[in-house]
């Protein structure tokens, strides 16, 4: 090893799933929307003027703060914004979390939460989900330097009810808690008129599911003001111009069109909870999701090799090789006619 190379920082990166290059049939592997976002969001694209892109965007992102805010019913002071929620979580960790106690985090969670942790050196403790694969509210209310979970929680897609959600609030008043909303409008019950009673909570959403733009990288943060402007002091350490200026307008369009967002989740709720029927009557055991996934087990056949007979026909599904979920499959809901193919399938691998 040369003697620079000693100095490069060593982490092991977050895996996302795959972004297919071969043709695919149906791809149900990274929880994105099968549906387009709002129409309103064609038009205000095709509204950009070109010319304007040799400005610098707002580095406040004041007219999408301002949208998100009157959405959410919050003072824009409560509201930050960033490149999907990813980019806002990993702020939130590298400014909330610089104690020495241990950060505390679900052992099956969202796989991205130790990848951020040890990229910023952050101490944490990971406390078993139990067997049914749920957060044991009992479990995060030792001590500890922080608290992060999703809710629903990814891949379980298991919801926990607002009031055990308030409990590790509650128990937890020194520390900031991060709830990662990333599903909650597939059917859950938001923590977010809380931030009013709680200043150390932040609830961290995105417009890559419900919004269906994935691919535009819009998330954000309600809090209080001093945990959203120490965000921002952050956030202005490191890059101002997060959000580039077609992001911001396709945000505002999305975010003002209730009726078409409505409605999305609505196919997309009707469509999943046929889909647990279906998987149920094929043999698997399905956790109770409110999400736009299913995280299912089969009784017999080994989740490996399902997903691979299922990639053969060019259908895409998660698969992760970890302890106790290594049998599980995580297959994000697509359209109708996708679970149909979907469900043809898995009727032939299973015969
Ligand atoms: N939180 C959870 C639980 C997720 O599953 C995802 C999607 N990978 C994210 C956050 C990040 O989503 P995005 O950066 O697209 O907003």
């Amino acid at each position: 090893m040369k003697e620079w190379e000693k100095n490069i920082r060593k982490v092991t990166p977050y895996i996302p799933g795959e972004q297919p290059k071969m043709d695919y049939v149906v791809k149900l592997n990274t929880n994105e929307c099968p549906y387009p976002p709002s129409p309103m969001v064609e038009q205000a694209i095709k509204d950009l003027d070109y010319k304007r892109f040799r400005l610098y965007p707002d580095p406040d992102a004041t007219e999408l703060v301002r949208a998100i805010a009157d959405y959410e019913k919050v003072p824009e002071e409560r509201v930050f914004v960033g490149v999907g929620s990813d980019d806002v979580l990993g702020m939130a960790f590298l400014t909330f979390f610089h104690g020495e106690k241990p950060v505390l985090m679900a052992d099956i969670t969202y796989s991205f939460y130790d990848v951020w942790a040890n990229l910023f050196q952050i101490p944490f403790e990971t406390i078993p989900l139990n067997a049914q694969l749920e957060i044991v509210p009992e479990e995060f209310c030792r001590e500890n330097g922080g608290v992060v979970f999703p809710n629903p929680n990814a891949p379980t897609a298991i919801e926990m009810p607002l009031s055990q959600v308030e409990k590790i609030i509650r128990k937890n008043q020194d520390v900031v808690v991060i709830v990662d909303e990333a599903y909650i409008d597939f059917g859950g019950t938001s923590a977010l008129r809380l931030t009013e009673k709680y200043d150390n909570l932040l609830v961290v959403r995105t417009f890559s599911k419900s919004r269906a733009m994935a691919g535009m990288r819009i998330g954000y943060a309600i809090g209080s003001e001093t945990l959203i402007s120490a965000l921002k002091a952050v956030k202005f350490s490191y890059n101002s111009y997060t959000m580039n200026q077609a992001a911001m307008a396709a945000g505002i369009a999305a975010i003002r069109d209730e009726k078409y967002f409505n409605q999305t989740i609505e196919k997309i709720i009707s469509t999943r909870e046929r889909a647990k029927k279906v998987l149920s009557d094929f043999g698997f055991f399905v956790t109770d999701s409110k999400t736009n996934f299913l995280f299912a087990t089969h009784k017999t056949m080994e989740a490996k090799d399902i997903f691979e007979q299922l990639r053969d026909r060019h259908i895409f599904v998660r698969f992760f090789d970890k302890p106790r979920i290594n049998q599980y499959l995580r297959i994000t809901i697509g359209t109708d006619e996708e679970m149909e193919i979907l469900y043809q399938a898995l009727r032939e691998i299973l015969k």
